[in-house]
């Protein structure tokens, strides 16, 4: 839940609970270290809101160590501030807790201050978190733990300035999270975000939410409760029934498409498991138990969402007739449902590479070198990245990765721009279909390519909704129109 003014003030005890109970993570020694230059360096400074400095980065520091955040990042953390408020240098940190660190406080330094202004700050802003992205994707979760500390103070502000801030936490930070898949940071900076920027409404939703919440509550943990006996006796494995609860800023977004007679979410029950098929099992046990509503299963687990996140969700009708989501994941899962690419630091130790995240991450960082100006980066931005997106498959059963409304001209420009040029036809789910069909999720794609021809035609730009299709569609067709000037002149010699 938003914690309202006045906030809880984080203090160097509350760090060193957390860096005490994982000494597997961290060495008391140098974070007491880190905690002296930190507190020397920002002495006398006070914050905007009256209390000492310190306890700001204190919050960072606190709360990446509570989520497990390697020791680099912890520290980071804690001097996260110095170079840009204080007298001590890059070099300094350097000197004393070596590259790692020193590189992330630069990269957290280099996001800056962020200060909104207008749209081509927007771009700017946004260029800038991708770089520090694919430099290293550490930086970025200090700054979004920066932001949400920020964001608890942001009361002190005059309106205007609260608005703005909020806005920019909505508009870029929440989205990066959510496209990275970090629910937990997501949610939270939505729910704060949304406090400033449309206060009435907050206040409204919270109002609706805590009238329903205790019957929501009550039918879920008698729910939990009955399911929880029903798999024991039908002996499938699980390791915990847990009640979901919808955030504000979701459920604000949903009571403008549904009454809240209609939201059956707003507590949800969630069995995390251990495997996969044990997933299936208990999908089977519950509608076994309960009566599913048609049309409401949706298996992520099969077809993920195009940020990585996997679990099925069903809603089935309680005996007392009131309908009840579940939604089934194995720990794995709920690990990167949470935190998203994060997790793959946090739980670094389980190993197994979040690859998807990587390679989108790789991808990304690729096409911004590529693209020049703020402009064209932002409508770019916007086209292919905020934009929903939907995942489609080779015939080999890979999956890709493209936004709503593209097209097999699209996929065949991803796998490769000769593929695109000789495209003539294309199957969708084995049937020959035009090639400016729109792309549905899950849709298997097999391209026909005509390996005679060379050049796609001006009609194509029209069917196309990637940057990358456009781009290698008018360099073609550029080229084309060259040669034929070449030609044209040398007959005429
Ligand atoms: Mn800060």
């Amino acid at each position: 839940m938003l914690e309202t003014p006045p906030y809880k003030l984080i203090t160097a005890e509350d760090l060193f609970s957390v860096i005490t109970k994982n000494p597997s993570l961290y060495h008391l020694d140098l974070m007491r270290q880190a905690y002296d230059f930190a507190s020397r360096a920002h002495k006398g400074q006070k914050r905007k809101t009256g209390e000492d400095y310190i306890h700001h980065p204190l919050a960072v520091s606190y709360r990446l160590a509570s989520m497990h955040f390697d020791e680099a990042t912890v520290i980071a953390g804690l001097l996260h501030d110095v170079p840009e408020d204080t007298n001590i240098s890059l070099n300094d940190i350097q000197r004393n807790f070596g590259l790692e660190v020193a590189n992330l406080v630069d990269g957290v330094t280099k996001l800056g201050k962020l200060r909104y202004q207008g749209v081509d700050r927007y771009a700017e802003n946004l260029r800038k978190m991708f770089i520090s992205m694919a430099e290293d994707v550490r930086v970025l979760f200090i700054k979004f733990i920066d932001r949400i500390h920020n964001l608890t103070t942001l009361s002190i502000l005059p309106p205007d300035k609260q608005k703005r801030i909020a806005s920019e936490s909505l508009q870029i930070y929440a989205q990066i999270a959510h496209r990275l898949g970090i629910r937990e940071i997501r949610t939270e900076m939505e729910d704060l975000a949304f406090s400033y920027l449309l206060p009435t409404e907050y206040v409204e939703t919270k109002k609706l939410f805590e009238e329903r919440m205790p019957l929501a509550n009550k039918n879920v943990s008698e729910a939990a409760e009955q399911l929880q006996e029903h798999l024991k006796k039908e002996k499938v494995p699980f390791i915990s029934i847990q009640s979901r609860v919808k955030h504000l800023f979701a459920l604000y977004q949903k009571l403008q498409r549904r009454e809240i007679d209609r939201i059956y979410d707003i507590v949800a029950l969630r069995v995390i498991t251990k495997t996969e098929g044990d997933c299936y099992r208990t999908l089977g046990s519950i509608h076994g138990l309960w009566r599913p509503f048609p049309d409401r299963l949706k298996d992520f687990i099969a077809i993920p969402k195009p940020n990585g996140y996997q679990s099925i969700h069903t809603t089935v009708f309680m005996p007392n007739g009131s309908p009840l989501e579940c939604q089934i994941r194995t720990e794995e899962m709920h690990e990167n449902a949470e935190f998203g690419i994060a997790a793959h630091f946090i739980y670094k130790h389980k190993g197994g590479e979040s690859t998807k995240h990587l390679e989108w991450l790789k991808r990304l960082q690729e096409w911004q070198k590529e693209v020049g100006d703020n402009d064209k980066f932002l409508e770019a931005i916007k086209m292919d990245f905020f934009e929903e997106r939907i995942f489609v498959f080779t015939p080999r059963g890979d999956a890709i990765d493209l936004p709503l409304g593209a097209t097999p001209l699209d996929f065949a420009y991803h796998i490769h721009s000769e593929v695109g040029n000789g495209c003539v036809g294309s199957y969708i789910n084995q049937v020959l279909k035009p090639l400016q069909t729109p792309l549905k999720n899950g849709d298997v794609v097999e391209i026909v390519v005509d390996k005679n021809r060379k050049h796609p035609s001006e009609e194509w730009l029209k069917f196309t909704k990637t940057h990358q299709a456009q781009d290698h569609i008018k360099t073609a067709l550029n080229k084309e129109k060259r040669s034929l000037i070449e030609r044209l002149f040398s007959t005429k010699k």
